[in-house]
């Protein structure tokens, strides 16, 4: 079984736990504190026990590195290979039943981001899912997708997380690229939102709060370098982290080079 089709049971499996739990009472119980820092809710659980299910299923040996119960090894050859998940992304949506949500899933030879091979996002809600495999493109159910061409951060619509206790202080850095922004969105899942850049349905999201997990990036951050779009550290570097749980990272990602150095530009400005 290819890892791709591996990854493609693991969501369907997902998707048939968590759509019954989507905005229940049900879904909020919450299950002490998570390998990632965060709250463990019931359906972050039911999601993460589908995936362990599937692999168990599937006879797979892999380690698994999850936001909920960190890194376990799975089978009687665990260090073949690992698979990297946020089983749910954007658990409060799911909780408050706001129909934007999606599971990631990787797949690495290695425990690095830059060493992740398949990659999945899966918006649950929607059915509809994003994969790619090195070197081999990006697709959205199936069909392959590429980011939008467009350079002005007048036109282009922009993903930002505020969600940092250090508001005042990413809002001061980020100001000269969020007076142009006519179109600013955050809609609660980074994943998903990353597959939005890749396929052109938006054209940035930038997250420099130094919070967010990468398990929450790794699969979006091979689909949107697939699709051919630009996803790196805020001072322009390649993205690259230990796949962990507790692990942090800050990005800019953007749908081509040119709307990348408009934005690093307005940042650097607002750094002097
Ligand atoms: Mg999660």
């Amino acid at each position: 079984m290819s890892h791709l089709s591996l990854l493609k049971a693991c969501s369907q499996k997902i998707r048939k736990e968590v759509l019954p739990l989507i905005g229940s009472t049900e879904a909020n119980i919450e299950f002490g504190t998570g390998a990632g820092g965060d709250t463990t809710k019931k359906i972050d659980l039911a999601a993460e026990n589908a995936i362990i299910q599937t692999l168990q299923d599937y006879n797979v040996s892999c380690t698994l590195i999850s936001e909920e119960a960190g890194t376990q090894k799975i089978g009687p050859k665990p260090s073949e290979f690992y698979v990297t998940t946020d089983p749910i992304d954007g658990t409060t949506n799911a909780i408050r039943g706001l129909p934007f949500m999606a599971t990631s899933l990787a797949t690495s030879k290695t425990p690095y981001l830059r060493d992740v091979e398949t990659a999945l996002v899966s918006d649950i809600v929607h059915n509809i899912t994003y994969t790619a495999e090195r070197h081999q493109g990006a697709f959205r159910n199936e069909k392959k997708i590429k980011p939008s061409t467009l350079t002005s951060l007048e036109k282009a619509v922009v993903g930002v997380d505020f969600n940092t206790a250090k508001l005042g202080e990413l809002a001061t850095r980020l100001m000269p690229v969020l007076q142009k922004t006519k179109h600013l969105r955050h809609l609660g899942a980074n994943a998903l939102e990353l597959c939005y850049v890749a396929d052109g349905t938006t054209d940035a999201f930038i997250d420099l709060r130094g919070k967010l997990r990468v398990t929450d990036i790794a699969a979006a951050y091979l689909i949107l370098l697939e699709a051919g779009g630009v996803m790196v550290t805020p001072e322009g570097a390649e993205l690259d982290a230990p796949l962990d749980a507790a692990q942090r990272v800050s990005f800019i990602a953007t749908a081509n080079v040119s709307l990348y150095e408009t934005i690093k530009a307005d940042l650097d400005l607002a750094g002097r």
